[in-house]
C-alpha cells in the first residue's frame, strides 16, 4: 500500500495523525494507496514553515522568483507525460484530457513568469509643489489554496504560480481523491530552485481546512469545489480577517439560436458535455434549443454520436471518456437519471444500461447520457450533475432562452451559437454570467485574462489569474514622499492638508 503524505520545507513527509484514507483507481474501484489526512499540528507545522521562509522570499528581487518559476516550466513541459499519467491513475480522465489540463495550468506558469513587469507601480511626479506619490503592490503573507479533485493539476495552478510570483508563500490543500500531482508538482518547484518553507503541501479533509481559515499567519483563502463548501470558506476565511476568494460549482448552458451551424454546434457540444466524463466546471449540462425544430434537429445529430462514443480507462488511449471519480458519484449520477425521468423527462439516451468493458466492470463508469424536454421544475435541470449527463431545456425564442439562464442560482460560464452578430454580441452584453461564449462552448480564459463566475459560483471580489490574481495576491500602499531644499521650512496647519 503507498501511502501518499505531505510536503513541508522542499522534503516529503510522511503523516503523524493516524487518519488516512484510501485513494482509488476509479477504472478498476481498485485502491493500493491511502491518503494522510493532517491534524491541526501538521498544518500548523506547514504554516509556520511558510512563515519563516516569507520574509527572505518577499525581499527577493522579482525577477529571481520568476526565474525559479521559470525552471519549472521547463521541467513541466519536459514531464507533462509523468504528470498527466499520475492524475488519469486517481481522476480517471483520459491521458490527452490530463495533457490537456497540464498544459492549461502551464500558461499560468508562464503569465506569472511576466510578473514583474506586472508588479510595477504608478508614480506621479509633483502631486504638490515639491511633493512626488508613488502607489506599489506588495504580498501578503502565507497563502492558502484548497482545490477540488476535478483539475488536481490546473487548479492549484491558477493559484500558485501568481501567489509566488508576487512574493507570497503558499500552502496547498489538495483533494484527498487525487493527492498525488500536488507531491510531483512540489518537487519539481523544489527541484527548480524554490527555497525551503515557500510551498508546502498538506493533505486532508475539513480538520486541515479549518486550521487555514483561522489561523491568523494564513493572510488569504483561494478555493475552488463544490458551492456550499464555498460559501463556507469564503464565510469562515472572512469572519477570521481573510482575503478570500471561493469559487462554487455550475450549472453551463449553451443556446443554439435558429441560424447557428447546427453540425458545428453538435460537435462543439459532444466535447463540452461529455469530455472528462462531464466533471469540469465549464462543461455544457444544459442545450437550450431555441425552437422545437432546432431541438429535433439537433438531437438527430447528437444521438449517434453519443452512442458511438468510446468510453474506457485512461490506460487505452483510443477512450474518449474515462469513468467518474467515486462510486459515489458514480451512484449519485446514476440517480439523478432516474430522477429525471421519474419528473417527467425523456430519456434520449440511457447511461444507466452501459456496459464496462472486461476487466473494469468494478469501475466507477456512468455512460454518456442524453435527457430531452427538461423544464425548470426539474432536478436535473435545478441541480449540479457532475457527470456525462446533457440535459435539454427547449425554449421557443431567444427571449426565454435567457430568462431560463438568468433564473439560474449558478452563473460560472455560458455559451450561444448563432451567425447572427446582433443577437450574439445583445446576449454577451446582458447574460449575467462570469465568463461568455459566442460559439466556443467551453469559453476558459487564458492565462492572461482572469477566470471567474458570478452569483452562487463565486464569492469574494476577484476572479483568479491574469490581473485579478495579481491583485488578489498583493495589496496596495501609496507612498507620498517630500524632500524639501535646504532652507525650506514647513509651517504647521491645522487644517486638513491640502495639495496644489
Ligand atoms: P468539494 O467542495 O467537495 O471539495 C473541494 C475542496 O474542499 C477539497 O479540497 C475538499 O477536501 C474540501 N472540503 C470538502 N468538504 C469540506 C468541508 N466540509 N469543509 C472544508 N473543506 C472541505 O468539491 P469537489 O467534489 O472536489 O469538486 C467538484 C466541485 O468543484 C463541483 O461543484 C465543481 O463545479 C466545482 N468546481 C468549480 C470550479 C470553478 O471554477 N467554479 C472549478 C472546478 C471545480
Amino acid at each position: 500500500m503507498v501511502e501518499i503524505g505531505h510536503f513541508i520545507n522542499n522534503a516529503r513527509v510522511a503523516g503523524t495523525s493516524g487518519r488516512s484514507q484510501p485513494v482509488y483507481d476509479p477504472a478498476t474501484g481498485v485502491s493500493e494507496k491511502t491518503v494522510a489526512l493532517a491534524s491541526a499540528a501538521e498544518v500548523e507545522a506547514a504554516i509556520a514553515a511558510a512563515a519563516a521562509a516569507w520574509p527572505a522570499w518577499s525581499k527577493t528581487p522579482a525577477l529571481r522568483r520568476a526565474r525559479i518559476l521559470d525552471r519549472f516550466k521547463t521541467l513541466l513541459w519536459e514531464r507533462a507525460d509523468q504528470l498527466a499519467e499520475a492524475i488519469s491513475a486517481e481522476h480517471g480522465k483520459t491521458h490527452d484530457d490530463a495533457l490537456g489540463e497540464v498544459t492549461r495550468g502551464l500558461e499560468v506558469v508562464e503569465f506569472a513568469v511576466g510578473a514583474p513587469h506586472l508588479l510595477k507601480g504608478e508614480i506621479t511626479e509633483n502631486v504638490g509643489t515639491g511633493v512626488d506619490s508613488h502607489s506599489l503592490r506588495q504580498p501578503l503573507g502565507v497563502v492558502a489554496g484548497i482545490t477540488p479533485f476535478n483539475f488536481p493539476c490546473m487548479v492549484p495552478m491558477w493559484m500558485f504560480p501568481v501567489a509566488l510570483a508576487c512574493g507570497n508563500c503558499f500552502i496547498l490543500k489538495p483533494s484527498e481523491r487525487d493527492p498525488s500531482a500536488s507531491l510531483l508538482i512540489a518537487e519539481w518547484l523544489a527541484e527548480a530552485g524554490l527555497p525551503e518553507g515557500v510551498f508546502g503541501v498538506v493533505q486532508g479533509d475539513k480538520e486541515a481546512v479549518d486550521v487555514l481559515l483561522t489561523h491568523p499567519d494564513v493572510k488569504a483563502v483561494s478555493f475552488v469545489g463544490s458551492t456550499p463548501i464555498a460559501r463556507y470558506i469564503y464565510q469562515t476565511g472572512t469572519a477570521n480577517g481573510k482575503r478570500v476568494q471561493a469559487l462554487g460549482g455550475a450549472k453551463n448552458h449553451m443556446v443554439i439560436l435558429p441560424d447557428a451551424d447546427l453540425d458545428m454546434a453538435a460537435n462543439a457540444l459532444m466535447g463540452a458535455a461529455y469530455g472528462s466524463a462531464g466533471e469540469r466546471c465549464m462543461a455544457i449540462s444544459v442545450a437550450v434549443p431555441v425552437t422545437d425544430a432546432v431541438a429535433d434537429a439537433l438531437i438527430e445529430r447528437l444521438k449517434p454520436k453519443i452512442e458511438a462514443l468510446k468510453v474506457g480507462p485512461a490506460s487505452d488511449r483510443a477512450s474518449e471518456m474515462g469513468p467518474v471519480v467515486t462510486e459515489a458519484a458514480q451512484k449519485k449520477i446514476l440517480g439523478l437519471i432516474g430522477t429525471g425521468e421519474a419528473e417527467g423527462a425523456t430519456i434520449v439516451v440511457d447511461g444507466r444500461t452501459f456496459r464496462a468493458p472486461q476487466g473494469y466492470e468494478n469501475g466507477y463508469f456512468v455512460g454518456p447520457t442524453l435527457i430531452d424536454h427538461v423544464t425548470p421544475e426539474m432536478t436535473v435541470w435545478r441541480e449540479e450533475i457532475f457527470g456525462p449527463v446533457l440535459s435539454v431545456v427547449r425554449r421557443k425564442d431567444y427571449a426565454a432562452a435567457v430568462d431560463l439562464i438568468q433564473s439560474h442560482d449558478y452563473a460560472n460560464g455560458v455559451a450561444v451559437f448563432t451567425r447572427d452578430g446582433d443577437a450574439a454580441r445583445s446576449f454577451a452584453h446582458e447574460i449575467e454570467v462570469g465568463m461568455v461564449g459566442v460559439n466556443v462552448p467551453i469559453p476558459v480564459p487564458m492565462a492572461f485574462h482572469s477566470f471567474g463566475g458570478w452569483k452562487a459560483s463565486l464569492f469574494g471580489d476577484h476572479h483568479m489569474h491574469g490581473p485579478e490574481g495579481i491583485r488578489f495576491y498583493t495589496r496596495l500602499k501609496t507612498i507620498t514622499t517630500r524632500w524639501p531644499k535646504s532652507g525650506v521650512r514647513l509651517e504647521s496647519t491645522f487644517a486638513m492638508p491640502t495639495m496644489g
